[in-house]
């Protein structure tokens, strides 16, 4: 089974609920084994620039879903948390659910592109991701740990959680 990493992310309604009901919605779905999430960090908004800081973090699972399906999947649970989709770029949102990696496939399809096209500027998916797989080279050959070492800092804090772990 291809080994997929899922960035998630979210500045509404409670960020922290939110990512910890959408880890516990894909661990749900059949057809997905969920191996693994990253601790939870505090990041500034990307685009628009009032609205409130993101909790984001990454998820590593196994799935004997195709790609599209996984999607479908991820797309179903932001429903499900009340995404709404607006006209404005990287407006606020409960959830946002992003196929970062699906095993070392390339995949460019109107719906999907993977690997995930903003993943090597983003410090907010380099350094979850660099914390639950330090040996992962994406398809391009480039290691994860390279890619965060050059990514510019924007102050991406590490969340305490009381109850976890
Ligand atoms: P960004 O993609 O820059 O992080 P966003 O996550 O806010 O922005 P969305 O509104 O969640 O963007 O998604 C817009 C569209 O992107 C979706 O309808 C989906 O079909 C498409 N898409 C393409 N590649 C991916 C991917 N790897 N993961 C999730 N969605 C993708
Ligand atoms: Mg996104
Ligand atoms: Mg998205």
């Amino acid at each position: 089974m291809p080994r997929c990493y899922i960035g998630l992310g979210s500045n509404q309604a409670k960020p922290v609920e939110q990512l910890q009901r959408a880890l516990i919605a894909l661990a749900d779905v059949q057809l997905i084994h969920l191996i693994a999430q990253s601790g939870f960090y505090r990041s500034a908004p990307m685009g628009p620039q009032n609205q409130p800081d993101y909790v984001n973090a990454v998820a590593c699972l196994d799935t004997a879903l195709d790609p599209l399906a996984l999607l479908d999947q991820l797309q179903n649970i932001e429903q499900l948390q009340g995404r709404e989709r607006k006209a404005e770029r990287w407006g606020p949102r409960t959830l946002d659910l992003d196929l970062l990696l699906y095993g070392q496939e390339n995949i460019d399809l109107p719906r999907l592109t993977v690997p995930h096209y903003g993943l090597e500027q983003r410090d907010f998916v380099l350094q979850p991701l660099a914390e639950l797989a330090p040996e992962l080279v994406l398809p391009n050959g480039r290691r994860i740990t390279d890619l965060l070492q050059a990514c510019a800092s924007h102050g991406l804090q590490r969340i305490e959680l009381p109850m976890s772990e």
